[in-house]
């Protein structure tokens, strides 16, 4: 057993509590109406959050790896297409590649954004090449600039992963909104998080809407008759009333997340514990605040023995992971990748974190600091 002193890395159920009254109304709500799938609040999401990232549409749907699949299919991908991504991401990123037939071909990461390097992307293009796949890893934009003008030469389409980045901004736009599609999760301990599954695609085109739509419903356009073969990953009535509720207070969350980053940017002293990147122009979701350490387990260690609770996102690379090693092309030159997975830890992160947690992680940052 944990004490009650200890700071976790994440905690969901403390943002239910803050916000409890009105999730528990919105709940209610939903079981006294009786209609429990794609309903009046998964309608009433879905315009919500559209307003929220500036997309013109948006298809709920039940979870962020379903959400990259919808996106993929709606672009046209193929058996033995090529997607241009990262292998520093949710192994979630990759393996709807693949459920979808395409080839997952791996840039290395730019160790400051810690996203997709766009220097190496051209030289990854095949006459294969149909998507480029950014991951906007931790809440840190990707350079979407230089990989817009790239798609743009070599004819491809551009899908976000922007499950760990609701509300990210890079030249003052939200993620989601610069490629053909933004796809997001719901998991409950993203910044935007369910109390249970749940996903959508945002889109700034009527007719990829459309067929999203249709694609995620059995490839209805009316009900019972299916235009075209389809699938089944609806968003349910009881994740949408609680996601409108957490939607509200985001904007408000996400500040928060920011104003914690700050105590820890000035706790750290960028020689035993490196902090991440600040870089101008671009406003950071704070999903996961993640150091970067020499000593890494020895840190975790310590912060364990304060009570803090630090996790690893993720403890090895997808090109690594036995599901996928040694059969991905191009994955035996990611060096910025590989040298980033050794050194990075997560610290506790989360709007509902009282002032006195943060100054707790903070002091432990600095005694072991002062400690090396
Ligand atoms: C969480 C996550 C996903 C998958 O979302 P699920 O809702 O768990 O399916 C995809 N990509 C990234 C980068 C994620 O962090």
């Amino acid at each position: 057993m944990m004490s009650d002193k200890f700071i976790p890395a994440a905690n969901p159920k403390a943002q239910y509590e803050a916000y409890k009254k009105e999730i528990d109304h919105a709940i209610e709500k939903v079981l006294s109406r009786g209609w429990y799938i794609l309903g009046e609040e998964v309608g009433l999401f879905e315009k919500e959050f559209a307003g929220f990232t500036g997309s013109g549409f948006c298809i709920g749907c039940a979870s962020g790896t379903d959400a990259l699949i919808l996106a993929l299919k709606s672009v046209g991908i193929q058996p033995g297409d090529e997607v241009i991504t990262v292998s520093h991401s949710a192994v979630a990123t990759v393996a709807a590649i693949e459920l979808v037939g395409g080839v997952p071909v791996f840039a290395d990461i730019d160790p400051v954004t810690r996203c997709m390097e766009t220097a190496q992307i051209s030289s990854l293009i095949s006459e294969k090449t149909k998507v480029i796949l950014p991951v906007h890893i931790y809440g840190q934009p990707a350079r979407m600039k230089e990989i817009l003008s790239i798609a743009r030469q070599n004819n491809l389409k551009v899908i976000e992963d922007c499950a760990q980045a609701h509300g990210a901004e890079t030249e003052g736009k939200k993620v989601g909104t610069f490629g053909d599609a933004g796809t997001f999760s719901f998991y409950p301990t993203k910044n935007l998080g369910a109390l249970g599954d749940g996903g959508a695609v945002v889109t700034n085109s009527s007719e990829l809407a459309e067929y999203l739509k249709a694609l995620r419903e059995y490839g209805w356009k009316s009900r019972y008759i299916s235009d075209f073969p389809g699938m089944n990953s609806r968003l349910d009535e009881i994740q949408a009333a609680v996601l409108r509720v957490k939607l509200s207070h985001l904007s408000k969350d996400n500040a928060r997340r920011r104003e914690i980053a700050e105590h820890y940017f000035s706790a750290i002293d960028g020689v035993h514990i490196i902090p991440p990147a600040r870089i101008e122009g671009t406003l950071h979701a704070m999903h996961l605040f993640v150091v970067e350490c020499e000593k890494r387990d020895g840190l975790q260690q310590f912060l364990k023995r304060e009570e803090v609770g630090a996790a690893i996102h993720y403890p090895m690379a997808i090109h690594q992971q036995p599901a996928y090693a040694g059969r991905i092309r191009d994955s035996e030159n990611l060096p910025q990748t590989e040298r980033l997975y050794r050194r990075i830890l997560s610290l506790p992160m989360y709007p509902e974190l009282t002032n006195e947690q943060v100054e707790r992680v903070c002091s432990a940052l600095k005694k072991w600091s002062s400690s090396q």
